[in-house]
């Protein structure tokens, strides 16, 4: 397994903890796009080389949709999942209707369903979720009683907890209400099977990046069928049958197929893996700091993600004391951002708590050392915090 290095050769390796927010390239992916990056060809021109780009293109659609269990066809190329869910709910309000939400979605829907509220649709329903982060199906039916309702869309897996949605539940209790199901995938493609022919979800976002693509690419999955207004982000060319104009990123939807080729032929073994691995680093912290809590429920969450809290040590200084470990306080999107995790607060965590939470997210080149080295890494920097605190309070 590679280990990944930071480019000042004189510093020590850093451990990658955060493939939740970006994997790295697979090097499947790096092979097939290389050639790609060294020719030349619009997928779009006539002539040899603008089809042997095409042919590329087709190739990669082929494998992320075996990957997706679904058919080439339904997949339209964006520029990633933030594109793929804004063109999901802007051509779903088209239809009329309402938007429901969960309250511990990614932005990209949270703002975008915001953003999309008019007069006549009425703000988004937000719907709650428990202490686990499970969402409230009771709430669900609850909230299409009334009708009207354009869109449920609900995550496939929380990018901070790694929570998984009972999409089954939800897309029966929704369709039998009339409204369309979408779900923001970003976390779950790659890491879970996956089969769009038996999850009967209308519409699903997902992101190249996550799953070990290149960053920049993503696709919308609509099932064929589906009655939904055609309302592109970007109009122009009228590239993927006028889903999303504009040039495709070839190179980069050659390495997205190649990357869910690799993950397709392993998921079953690297899923079981990074589970393992991610339970040993948490076996290994909380046996040191017994007062360590686990967000998210144990059983319905991804193989790969571990969001703790660590009562009384503030996740940004915790990251400071472990500089070689490359992990996350909250989303990456949030980062930088001084108000504390929505997913955290809406799973009845106190701010205080959010602000004492970090995420790991281990991937497919996760090694048992990188693994067992951080471990060391975090509880001797949560202890270093905390006896830190503790003497300035006392100077
Ligand atoms: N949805 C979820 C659940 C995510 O985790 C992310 C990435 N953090 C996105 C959407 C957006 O993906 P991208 O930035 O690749 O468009």
């Amino acid at each position: 397994m590679q280990e990944h290095v930071a480019p000042e050769t004189d510093s020590p390796p850093v451990i990658y903890l955060d493939y939740n927010a970006t994997a790295p390239l697979r090097p499947e992916a790096l092979e097939a796009m290389l050639p790609v990056l060294r020719s030349v060809g619009n997928a779009a021109s006539p002539h040899r080389l603008g089809q042997d780009a095409a042919a590329r293109v087709t190739t990669a659609r082929h494998q992320l949709a075996d990957l997706l269990g679904c058919s080439p066809g339904e997949l339209i190329f964006t520029s990633g999942a933030t594109e793929a869910n804004n063109l999901a709910l802007r051509s779903a309000v088209a239809r009329g209707g309402q938007l429901i939400i969960s309250a511990v979605e990614h932005p990209a829907i949270r703002e975008t369903a915001h953003a999309l509220a008019s007069d006549e649709s009425g703000d988004p329903v937000v719907l709650p979720v428990d202490r686990d982060g499970l969402l409230d199906l009771d709430a669900l039916q609850h909230a299409l009683q009334s009708g009207g309702v354009a869109l449920v869309s609900i995550m496939a897996a929380n990018n901070e907890t790694g929570v998984l949605s009972d999409l089954d539940s939800i897309v029966k209790i929704a369709h039998e209400a009339g409204a369309l199901v979408h779900t923001d995938a970003t976390q779950f493609v790659g890491r879970r099977p996956l089969e769009l022919s038996a999850l009967d979800v209308d519409l699903l976002s997902l992101s190249a990046h996550k799953f070990g693509g290149p960053q920049g690419v993503g696709a919308l999955f609509i099932r064929r069928g589906t009655r939904l207004p055609q309302r592109p982000v970007l109009y122009g060319g009228g590239q993927e049958d006028g889903w999303r104009a504009g040039t495709l990123n070839v190179a980069g939807i050659v390495g997205t197929g190649a990357a869910a080729a690799a993950a397709h032929a392993k998921l079953g073994e690297e899923s079981a893996r990074t589970a393992l691995l991610r339970d040993l680093l948490e076996e290994a912290i909380l046996t040191r700091l017994a007062d360590a809590r686990i967000n998210g429920h144990r059983q319905c969450r991804l193989p790969n993600v571990s969001s703790l809290t660590f009562p009384g040590a503030p996740a940004d200084a915790i990251l400071t004391a472990m500089p070689n470990i490359a992990a996350s306080d909250g989303s990456a999107c949030a980062s930088g951002a001084v108000s504390p995790s929505h997913v955290l607060l809406a799973m009845g965590r106190t701010r205080e708590e959010a602000e004492c939470t970090v995420r790991f997210s281990l991937g497919y080149a996760t090694t048992r050392s990188e693994t067992e080295r951080a471990a060391r890494a975090v509880v001797a920097a949560v202890i270093q915090v905390r006896s830190d605190l503790v003497a300035t309070a006392r100077s």
